[in-house]
């Protein structure tokens, strides 16, 4: 299923300017440390990058630790799913078809990331409060973030089908009673909303703990949108994360450097 319409060949036209695999292996490794030094994403969960031609993308193995996923571990997988390359005997998460479908779908998302956070998914669990955008970061999903009802893996085609519709023109969305799943042009991008995807949703938590949530009018999210930079603000947000990363010994500085 298509969701715009659009066939494998429009994918490979319209992300003929993602960075190079390279490039690309060292911001999926360091994201997905980053995000588990976090704990965002946790024993499992995934971060996916799509690759030069539009039709492949880059995935960590199903086994390897998250706190230990470097950039030649990666998988090359295509959007049936299927190994391309990699090291040998070695597979992609079970839950790859969610990022082949996405990938296949929607021809604006060049990276892709799925985890499994409790206190963001609590807002699946219940029935009169919404996760809606609370904090100023959260106007990236000013137009929802939609609920998917089975909260199965995502672990064949047509389950990464159903979440394609679900997600819709939507930048992240949840999996009741499961997960999360957040789309962006690249991948410092999807870790960026990631990590205020999980800041709302905390926020969000503790405001529902002490009164009526307020979540942001149209109005306040309108002024917050002037002048909002959103380039800057990624390479803003990366430098901060990363260089306390490197200090922190989660990955080198060879890798940042690098890219
Ligand atoms: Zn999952």
């Amino acid at each position: 299923m298509q969701v715009h319409g659009k066939s494998d060949s429009a994918a490979a036209v319209e992300a003929a300017d993602v960075p190079s695999e390279a490039s690309s292996r060292l911001d999926v490794a360091m994201s997905t440390r980053l995000l588990n030094s976090l704990k965002i994403l946790a024993y499992s969960g995934h971060v996916s990058a799509r690759l030069p031609g539009g039709v492949t993308f880059l995935i960590q193995p199903q086994e390897k630790s998250r706190a230990e996923v470097s950039p030649d571990d990666l998988l090359v997988c295509d959007l049936d799913g299927k190994v391309v390359s990699g090291p040998s005997g070695v597979k992609p998460p079970s839950e790859v078809f969610l990022h082949c479908e996405i990938y296949r779908a929607r021809t604006d998302v060049n990276s892709i990331a799925h985890f499994h956070h409790d206190v963001t998914n609590v807002f699946t669990l219940v029935e009169d409060v919404p996760l809606l955008p609370f904090k100023n970061h959260a106007i990236r999903w000013k137009s929802g973030i939609p609920v998917h009802a089975d909260p199965a893996h995502v672990d064949d085609a047509e389950r990464g089908r159903g979440i394609v519709a679900t997600l819709g023109p939507h930048h992240a969305m949840q999996i009741r009673a499961h997960g999360q799943i957040v789309t962006a042009e690249t991948v410092r991008g999807v870790f960026i909303d990631s990590v205020h995807l999980v800041e709302n949703a905390e926020a969000a938590y503790r405001a529902a703990a002490i009164g009526q949530v307020k979540p942001l009018t149209e109005a306040e999210i309108e002024s917050f949108s002037h002048g909002f930079r959103r380039g800057h603000h990624i390479r803003k947000l990366w430098n901060y994360y990363a260089r306390g990363a490197i200090r922190d010994g989660i990955f080198p500085e060879t890798w940042n450097a690098a890219t």
